[in-house]
């Protein structure tokens, strides 16, 4: 009962899978199964970038389903690959293969008739974060120079493993501001992520602030709620099942309920349990107050 009336007003949902040979809509019954009334996919595979036509995917179904269950588009998201390296300058030829996959990505996101796209800024590659950023900025100005799209590029907030760029809302700042299209820049905070990067995750309040100080709070448009396996500022970045970790329940609570983040739609990423996806019960158990 209550799992229902809370449900109305919070948009939440994980990750799910996208198989042939119903595409999204089987993605999106995973997800209702789920009792979730959104949800992440990759376009395919998130380790490559080999991708199928999205006209396969089933799009006149699955919209049809999405008026059914009042699943609104606007809220679906969709994650690139991870891949990817926009602030690669080491090897130009990686970079270029990034941003003409971006393009493309887009136009998929676009054709979808979705609009959060969710991208790891990349890895510096031992560079330093000020040339990582700087490569992500000319990155995402080559990407979007001939866009006209409404689709938004989510950048998430990273742990800061291995050179990533995005790991303080003070880079991300930096690359929004310095894109010639700043407008088509958002962000995707990343619970786990700002744990394991060094921020206090329970103190959802200066958090906020912060956020809304350094970034502008308009511009966070996706949460990803994950558990951490690993201390504060571990800069690891290995999921936990929800409850299950360093974060803990209550403080993963504060976000789904926030008044602050009422519009943004919020999606599961942990980890599988004994080989099932343990979202409808996570759902459940994060909306249980
Ligand atoms: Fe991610
Ligand atoms: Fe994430
Ligand atoms: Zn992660």
């Amino acid at each position: 009962m209550e799992n229902k009336e809370a449900i109305n007003n919070i948009y939440i949902g994980s990750h799910v899978s996208l198989n042939a040979p119903d595409y999204l809509l089987s993605a999106t019954k995973e997800a209702l199964s789920f009792g979730a009334n959104t949800f992440m996919f990759y376009t395919g595979a998130p380790q490559n970038t080999i991708r199928i036509p999205v006209s396969r995917f089933k799009i006149k179904e699955t919209k049809e389903l999405f008026k059914k269950y009042s699943i609104n588009s606007d809220k679906i998201v969709v994650h690139a690959p991870y891949i990817i390296n926009l602030a690669n300058t080491v090897d130009s030829s990686k970079f270029d293969f990034a941003v003409s996959f971006l393009r493309q990505e887009i136009k998929r996101v676009s054709e979808l008739g979705f609009k959060l796209l969710v991208l790891h800024p990349g890895s510096h590659l031992g560079l330093g974060s000020e040339i990582g950023c700087k490569r992500v900025v000319e990155g995402l100005d080559l990407v979007l120079e001939d866009d006209d799209s409404n689709v938004l590029i989510c950048l998430e907030t990273m742990a800061g493993k291995g050179g990533e760029v995005g790991r303080t809302f003070e880079e991300l700042a930096y690359i929004i501001s310095h894109v010639k299209k700043s407008e088509r820049i958002c962000v995707c905070l990343d619970t786990c992520h700002i744990n394991d990067a060094g921020y206090n995750v329970d103190d959802i309040e200066t958090i906020l602030n912060d956020f809304d100080k350094i970034i502008g709070l308009e511009k966070l448009k996706v949460l990803h709620i994950n558990d951490s396996q690993n201390p504060i500022g571990a800069h690891k970045d290995r999921h936990a099942n929800i409850g299950k970790g360093t974060i803990g329940l209550k403080t993963l609570q504060k976000y789904i309920f926030h008044p602050k983040l009422k519009e943004v739609p919020k999606i599961l990423e942990t980890p599988y349990i004994d080989s099932k996806p343990p979202y409808k019960e996570e759902i459940e158990l994060l909306l249980k107050s």
